[in-house]
């Protein structure tokens, strides 16, 4: 083994052991795109994937403002209380688009941070968001070895985010706001057939009737949309991050959404279906990256473009001759 390469037996031991140094430390394995960092971290998902599943993993989107990380902080804190240990993971495809981050800079959930049952990572910065994606997952499987039995995963609904981190969680709840217009809450139609719960945050002072009245009316909303989630109905429920009340009411639903759906069977057949869908996604992008990383496709296709932009050849001739190459005949 050469002095650079990890000692896996190393990282496996610590994590399984809840070494919190070595959990950062494998997850900045998994984010690593160096190829010896891509082995040792695949081996050593491999040996955690027996000790990984033991957990409920929720999705919480919302816009910013909504108070995502004020929530996450009230809720994990009320949940390190109750015993459980709660990672806090976010996907912010902004990262990626601007090298800049809407979430998961250190200095939020400063007291939930401190707990020693919590521990928070912030969001990948990789090229593209499929890669975010992929690492995302794996972490979410780190964390389950190290015993951590609540994920919360963040994110904002900025382009897929929000079906990615659906695609990655059992529970998915937006945090939503009275007051603000339909297109101020990112209210895209497609997230509402997203989310298995709408949490109207800043319930408190003033606003707590209009909260329980928005609350009420998205409830009406749920209605007319099929739930994501067989055999449950979406629940939309307010609560104050500020003053921390309604999170008893919302751990109740997410537990309550366990029972039912694991006692149906939905529970295991979304986890099971998310990874096939994960492994096909995998599939995707590794075939995409050898077509475009050919040589002899590099050297084709602004040709190809060019040609297809000028009219001088069908798109599907151009197609067909970049696949003759690639195919090598
Ligand atoms: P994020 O961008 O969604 O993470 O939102 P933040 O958690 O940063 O919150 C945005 C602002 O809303 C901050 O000024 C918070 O103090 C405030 N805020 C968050 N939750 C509540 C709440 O329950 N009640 C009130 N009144 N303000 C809140």
């Amino acid at each position: 083994r050469s002095q650079l390469e990890p000692n896996v037996d190393e990282y496996c031991n610590k994590v399984l052991d809840r070494d919190r140094m070595f959990l950062s430390k494998a997850i900045t394995l998994i984010e690593s795109n160096a190829p010896r960092h891509e082995r040792s971290a695949g081996e050593l998902l491999q040996r955690l994937l027996p000790h990984t599943g033991n957990s409920i993993r929720i999705g919480i989107t919302g816009v910013p403002g909504a108070g995502k990380s004020t929530f996450i902080e009230a809720f994990g804190l009320m949940l390190c209380e109750l015993g459980h240990r709660v990672a806090v993971l976010a996907v912010d495809p902004s990262s990626a688009i601007r090298g800049g981050s809407i979430l998961g800079d250190k200095t939020r959930m400063e007291q939930l941070s401190k707990h020693p049952n919590a521990f928070i990572r912030p969001s990948p910065s990789e090229g593209t968001l499929g890669g975010v994606h992929r690492k995302t997952r794996e972490t979410i499987l780190v964390c389950e070895a190290a015993g951590y039995d609540v994920i919360l995963v963040e994110t904002v609904g900025v382009g897929q985010s929000e079906g990615i981190v659906r695609g990655m969680v059992d529970f998915f709840m937006m945090l939503a706001i009275t007051g603000a217009g339909d297109e101020l809450q990112g209210m895209k139609k497609g997230i509402m057939e997203l989310v298995d719960a709408i949490i109207v945050n800043k319930a408190d002072g003033d606003n707590v009737e209009l909260a329980k009245k928005t609350a009420r009316e998205f409830k009406q909303m749920l209605h007319f949309v099929q739930s994501p989630t067989n055999g449950w109905t979406p629940r939309a429920l307010p609560c104050s991050s500020l003053k921390g009340t309604g999170m008893e009411d919302v751990w109740e639903i997410i537990q309550q959404f366990a029972k039912e759906t694991k006692s149906s069977g939905v529970f295991e057949s979304r986890r099971k279906k998310q990874a096939k869908d994960w492994l096909y996604s995998l599939i995707d992008a590794r075939l995409q990256k050898l077509f475009f990383e050919h040589a002899e496709i590099k050297k084709l296709l602004p040709k190809m473009e060019h040609q297809v932009m000028s009219e001088e050849i069908t798109v599907k001739k151009a197609c067909d001759q970049l696949f003759t190459v690639f195919n090598g005949k």
